[in-house]
C-alpha cells in the first residue's frame, strides 16, 4: 500500500504494536470473563502516562449477564483541542474454541500453534486501539476529545454494546468500531435479528396402550418446520424485494419412546436488512406453530398449544454514504493512500446497538481473519495499516 502522508506512518511502533497483540492473543478472557484483558490494558496504558481518572471499568449491570464479571472497560482521553468526541472500540471476549490458543507468527500471519482458534477476533481490534492509545500519550499528541472503549460479552450477545450510555462514553459524535479483517472495507451496514422460542405443549398418553389419546408436541413440530419450508421461510428467504434468512437451531423435548410427546422447545431466530421483513419472518414461523398446534388432537378432540416468544437480538442498521463518520473516514484512509470501499454485512456488530442508540458507528478491519474457526488468523501488513488509519482517524484537526 504506498503510503501518501509522511507525519505520522512513523509514529506508531510497529514492533511494539505486534507485541501487544502476541500478549492480548495469550490472555484468556472468554465472554463473561474479560478482567485480565482489562487489567493489561489498564496497565500498559498507566506505563504510559495515562492518569488513574481517565480510565473506568464500569460495573456489570443489566443487560449484562449476571455471572459476568465485569463491564465494559472505558478510557477517557481529554482533548488537547476542542472538538466533538471520537469514539474507538473493540471488544475484548473471544469465543471458546480460543481456549488455550498459543500464537505464533508464520509468513507474516499470527496463527494459533495447537488445534484451537486464535482469538484474533477480536484481540487484534484491542491491540490496534492498546498500541495508539499508547502512542498518542508517550508522544502527547495532539487529539480532540477521545474515548477508547473496549467492550464485554460481544460474542454471546453485544452485551456490552448494548449497556453503553453516550453520557458514560463521552457522548461521541463518531465512532469506529475494530473487529474485522480488511482496513480498506468500511462496513457502514448490518443486518438485524430476533432471536424466537416456541414451547410447544402435547397431550401426554401412553404410545403403545393409548396413542389415540395424546396429542403429539414432536408430531406439531414437525408439521409446523415442514409448513414453514414450504412456504419460503426456513433458510434463505425472498419474497419479491425482500429478503433474509431463518433457522431452527435448537431442539429439543421428549423424555421416552413409549410416550406421546407433551413438551417439546423449539429455538430460532430471524435475520434481515429490513426491520420490518424480521417481525415477518418471525410471524411466520408464530402462524406455523400455531396452525400445527391447533390440527394435532386427540380422540377427544383435544389439540396442543403454543407459547411463542420473540426478542429483538439486534437492530440492523444502514449509515449513507454521505454521512460524516463515512466521509471523515474516507477522507483520512485517502491521505493514507488507502482506497476504500463501503460495504453491509450479514452478521451483528458491536456497531448495532451503538447505532440503535444514536453514535453512528461504522467497523473496520485490522487484519483478523476467518473468526470462529481453527484456521484463523491475523495478516500482519493489515494489521499495520490498520493501527496506522486509526491513529489517523484518532488524531487529525
Ligand atoms: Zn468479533
Amino acid at each position: 500500500m504506498k503510503m501518501k502522508s509522511k507525519g505520522q506512518r512513523s509514529l506508531v511502533d510497529e514492533t511494539r504494536a505486534r507485541q501487544h497483540l502476541l500478549a492480548l492473543l495469550n490472555i484468556p478472557g472468554l465472554s463473561g470473563e474479560e478482567m485480565l484483558v482489562a487489567a493489561h490494558i489498564e496497565k500498559v496504558l498507566r506505563a504510559a502516562g495515562c492518569k488513574p481518572g481517565w480510565l473506568r471499568r464500569l460495573p456489570a449491570r443489566p443487560p449484562l449477564p449476571a455471572k459476568f464479571g465485569m463491564g465494559n472497560l472505558v478510557v477517557h482521553l481529554p482533548g488537547t483541542f476542542a472538538g466533538p468526541c471520537r469514539m474507538f472500540l473493540a471488544h475484548m471476549d473471544t469465543v471458546p474454541l480460543c481456549r488455550g490458543a498459543q500464537p505464533v507468527i508464520k509468513a507474516g500471519q499470527v496463527v494459533a500453534r495447537g488445534h484451537t482458534a486464535l482469538g484474533g477476533d477480536n484481540r487484534a481490534g484491542v491491540a490496534a486501539l492498546l498500541a495508539v492509545a499508547e502512542t498518542i500519550l508517550k508522544h502527547n499528541l495532539p487529539h480532540p476529545p477521545l474515548t477508547f472503549l473496549f467492550t464485554v460479552g460481544e460474542e454471546v450477545g453485544l452485551y456490552g454494546a448494548k449497556s453503553v450510555q453516550a453520557a458514560e462514553v463521552g457522548k461521541p459524535a463518531m465512532a469506529f468500531n475494530f473487529d474485522s479483517g480488511k482496513p480498506e472495507e468500511i462496513i457502514s451496514g448490518a443486518i438485524g435479528a430476533q432471536r424466537w422460542r416456541a414451547e410447544l405443549h402435547g397431550v401426554s398418553s401412553h404410545a403403545g396402550m393409548h396413542p389415540e389419546r395424546g396429542a403429539s408436541a414432536i408430531l406439531i413440530a414437525s408439521r409446523a418446520l415442514a409448513e414453514v419450508a414450504d412456504r419460503g421461510w426456513f433458510g434463505k428467504i425472498r419474497k419479491g424485494q425482500r429478503s433474509g434468512t431463518s433457522n431452527a437451531g435448537v431442539i429439543h423435548g421428549g423424555d421416552a419412546t413409549n410416550q406421546v410427546t407433551h413438551h417439546v422447545v423449539v429455538q430460532g431466530e430471524s435475520r434481515s436488512h429490513n426491520p420490518a421483513f424480521i417481525k415477518q419472518i418471525s410471524a411466520a414461523y408464530r402462524t406455523a406453530f400455531e396452525r400445527a398446534a391447533f390440527k394435532v388432537r386427540n380422540c377427544e378432540g383435544e389439540h396442543g398449544r403454543v407459547e411463542f416468544h420473540c426478542d429483538n437480538d439486534y437492530q440492523p442498521f444502514h449509515i449513507k454514504d454521505s454521512a460524516p463518520v463515512v466521509r471523515y473516514t474516507q477522507k483520512i484512509a485517502g491521505l493514507l493512500g488507502i482506497k476504500t470501499n463501503n460495504v453491509s454485512i450479514n452478521g451483528g456488530l458491536d456497531a448495532n446497538p451503538l447505532n440503535a442508540a444514536g453514535i453512528p458507528t461504522i467497523t473496520l478491519g485490522v487484519g483478523a481473519h476467518h473468526p470462529h474457526a481453527y484456521d484463523e488468523y491475523v495478516d500482519l501488513t493489515q494489521f499495520a495499516t490498520g493501527c496506522r488509519l486509526t491513529l489517523a482517524l484518532a488524531t487529525a484537526g
